[in-house]
């Protein structure tokens, strides 16, 4: 039996106007597979980078990797959901948006009852960048200092709050004085206006010299040099996004020079492989957000069809915290 689905679909890369709404069959769901009827859906940067092309995917085809909504259908071989759960995932193959879908089932986790489908399709592809950021990929201590830029943009207002859970001080950058001051309120320990402040030379100041023992760096090309600037002999450059163009023609010598630095470009896929890791990565982010020490920051709110105007905001800097695309 196959069901109708309204998704947004592209058949070129481009620009916003290539995202189309569009009807499309959704087959019952295979052997592994959850059927999910959504009720609300993330925006990320990273849907503009397979709009674009930057990261290739064989066309034509959905976008989006985030959502929450009720399992309407179960496929063979999977036990740890039935029909009438309430879940989200963060980490799907392309196609979450839309109003109904299906996702294997080991990328989907349930939700408490405490965490609203608003919530958690703000929160399971960023808030579990940055558990994995802060977890697993470096794992912080209380008491130390890190860079993070975008501060309060959609991952970065996860960072700062789950950083001052930790007891960890983050020093946030942004491009305004009044995301500056956003990135404070959610918990950052400093906050640098990168548009008018030399980071570098700021974070000299922040540490009495000392640098730091990892950047966190979503932005890409316009930061990488000041992000190397800022680390301490060995210290460790976490390249995680490209939202200013993607890093390119790396000198290894200049990690040398620069005093024995490590760099790492990972991704959320790698560090949440299996079910069992998603689970124990959602359940930590699920901890902080039912307790109060996380409150999803939803910055703007856009049904789906207006899915390019989304993009168009994200992309101009007009966001702050996540974006949810609302389904009726
Ligand atoms: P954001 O909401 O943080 O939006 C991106 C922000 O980047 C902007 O708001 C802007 O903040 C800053 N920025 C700096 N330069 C530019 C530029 N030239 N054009 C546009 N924005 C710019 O997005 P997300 O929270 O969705 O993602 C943040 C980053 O994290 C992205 O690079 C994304 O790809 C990456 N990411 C990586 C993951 C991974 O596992 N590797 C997983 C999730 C996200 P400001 O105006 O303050 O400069």
């Amino acid at each position: 039996m196959t069901n109708q689905a309204k998704a947004i679909r592209i058949e070129a890369h481009g620009g916003p106007e290539v995202l189309k709404l569009a009807t499309v069959e959704v087959p019952a769901p295979a052997k592994g597979e959850v059927t999910i009827r959504q009720k609300a859906v993330g925006l990320n940067f990273i849907d503009i980078y397979f709009r674009t092309g930057l990261y290739p995917h064989p066309l034509p085809h959905g976008l989006g990797f985030e959502a929450a909504g009720d399992v309407v259908a179960v496929g063979e071989g999977v036990t740890h959901l039935k029909v009438g759960d309430r879940v989200a995932y963060g980490q799907s193959p392309l196609g979450a948006y839309a109003d109904l879908r299906n996702v294997p089932a080991d990328r989907v986790v349930k939700l408490p009852d405490s965490v609203s489908y608003d919530e958690a399709a703000a929160a399971m592809l960023k808030g579990l960048t940055v558990q994995y950021l802060f977890r697993q990929c470096y794992r912080l201590q209380e008491g130390e200092t890190i860079l993070f830029h975008a501060a309060a943009g959609g991952v970065g207002l996860f960072a700062c709050q789950w950083a001052r859970a930790l007891g960890v001080k983050l020093i946030g950058t942004a491009s305004s004085d009044e995301k500056c001051a956003l990135a404070k309120e959610h918990g950052a320990w400093e906050v640098i206006n990168y548009s008018t402040e030399n980071v570098a030379e700021r974070v000299k100041e922040l540490t009495n010299g000392a640098k730091l023992p990892v950047v966190y760096d979503g932005v890409g090309k316009d930061t990488w040099m000041t992000s190397l600037d800022c680390l301490r002999p060995r210290g460790l450059m976490v390249s995680f996004g490209n939202a200013s163009g993607p890093v390119e023609g790396v000198d290894l010598a200049l990690l040398n020079n620069k005093g024995s630095l490590y760099v790492t470009r990972p991704k959320l896929g790698d560090y949440v492989p299996t079910q069992e890791t998603m689970q124990a990565a959602a359940d930590d982010l699920f901890s902080l957000i039912i307790d109060g020490r996380i409150k999803v920051a939803i910055g703007q709110r856009f049904p789906l069809s207006e899915a390019a105007q989304a993009q168009e905001a994200l992309a101009a800097r007009k966001t702050t915290g996540a974006t949810i695309f609302t389904l009726d």
